[in-house]
């Protein structure tokens, strides 16, 4: 099936057509600082992905999107001439609330059901719900589909989604608990039952995504049953500009201090802190892993926190589950950083999760799934590559086939 994944962001669009038999990609785009004057966007086609840039200043997230349509109907290069050789449509949507614990098909109760979502996620629902309106009215035979970052987290227990506070919280706005990520903490946890060759109902995994933005999940037996990321995602862990999980009387404190308003202080914990905020240089690890090998010390420090801060989550979920088999890395740091990999699990050997320096080696490994641990490691470690899109394709397969 030929599914378009949609990945609206606040001031970002991600795109793949995605021929979902052969698990192939015919086509990546990507829109960045969309609303500045700046916004461009980037649209490739299969085989040789040569990058064509179009200038989308002054267009929306939407509009951009409609761009990207025209092209894709127009490009001698496109795979398709017409959108309706557009079988479905994956979007990804940040936050599903409590209404979806899975994929959704997007028909008239299910697009009510989104919009009351906008108010969870208010930088990026409302750009992807902008997008489905404006491909219903354009490719109106078109199965949409909402893949959700949340559904997957909808297993927890209500002792791991709610919050210490006054139920009347819960009962008033529904503060509790939703994780992100979740998309690729299913996929990851599957790629680690596949490595094991286990079924994934057997297993206790602790699935690591560490990118830009970070969480860890604790998954019994194939069913998330807690996550760090919390009612948004600045819960949890220190993060590529976000700070994590601090101590919430700071808020008041700094904002009382420094006379601030709350959406200068929202900018301040979550594009101003983490990584960047305590190295002062760079949210980007690479950039603070290079500065930390020249001797800075406020880029050693940084990858100090980051690491125990992961090192405290792993431990805390080896606790809450009853048994854990494996630790499974994903995402650009977990996946493709050896360095990193070594600091964290140096300090988790006495829990039996004992990695091979050898097998953690990257070299001719970058996107191969496989096992880093030694052989007797009581706890397996495993590295597996995260393909969101990939994964958003093949839901949005799965459910269409299921209408026919
Ligand atoms: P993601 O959000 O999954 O794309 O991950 C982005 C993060 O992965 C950035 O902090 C990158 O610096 C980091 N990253 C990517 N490749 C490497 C690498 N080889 N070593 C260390 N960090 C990396």
């Amino acid at each position: 099936m030929r599914v378009l994944v949609v990945n609206a962001g606040s001031s970002s669009l991600k795109c793949q057509l995605i021929e979902t038999d052969g698990k192939v990609s015919l086509m990546r785009c990507l829109a960045e600082k969309v609303g500045t004057p700046d916004a461009f966007m980037n649209v490739s086609f299969a085989p040789d992905f040569q990058k064509m840039r179009y200038n989308v200043a002054g267009l929306s997230v939407p509009e951009c999107l409609e761009k990207l349509l025209d092209v894709m109907v127009d490009d001698p290069e496109s795979p398709i001439s017409g959108l309706e050789q557009i079988e479905a449509v994956g979007n990804r949507i940040v936050a599903g609330g409590e209404y979806f614990s899975k994929a959704a098909l997007i028909d008239d109760a299910a697009w009510e059901k989104l919009k009351l979502c906008e108010d969870l996620a208010p930088l990026h629902n409302p750009p992807a719900d902008a997008c489905i309106a404006m491909m219903r009215q354009m490719m109106p035979e078109t199965p949409q589909v909402a893949v959700f970052d949340t559904a997957f987290h909808t297993t927890m227990p209500p002792k791991s989604y709610l919050y210490p506070l006054s139920m009347e919280y819960y009962e008033k706005y529904r503060i509790r608990r939703y994780g992100a990520h979740g998309t690729s903490h299913r996929y990851a946890a599957q790629q680690a039952a596949n490595l094991l060759g286990r079924p994934l109902r057997d297993l206790g995994l602790i699935t690591c995504h560490l990118g830009n933005g970070g969480s860890i999940t604790a998954v019994n037996h194939g069913k998330s049953i807690d996550t760090t990321m919390g009612f948004t995602p600045l819960e949890g862990l220190m993060m590529g500009t976000r700070s994590g999980s601090i101590d919430p009387a700071i808020i008041t404190y700094i904002m009382r201090r420094e006379g601030i308003s709350f959406d200068e202080m929202d900018s301040i914990l979550n594009r101003e802190s983490g990584i960047l905020g305590v190295s002062g240089l760079s949210a980007d690890m690479r950039d603070v892993l290079e500065a930390a090998d020249k001797g800075n010390e406020r880029a050693e420090l940084a990858i100090d926190m980051y690491v125990y801060r992961i090192q405290k989550a792993i431990g805390s979920y080896y606790a809450a589950m009853t048994r854990t088999d494996a630790v499974v890395m994903t995402a650009g740091i977990g996946e493709n950083s050896a360095e990193l990999r070594e600091r964290i699990f140096d300090g988790l050997a006495h829990m039996g999760m004992i990695l091979d320096k050898k097998r953690n080696d990257v070299t001719g490994q970058i996107g191969v799934n496989r096992v880093i641990s030694i052989d007797d490691s009581p706890i397996r470690i495993c590295v597996v590559t995260t393909d969101e899109e990939m994964r958003i394709a093949r839901e949005t397969d799965d459910l269409v086939s299921q209408m026919h």
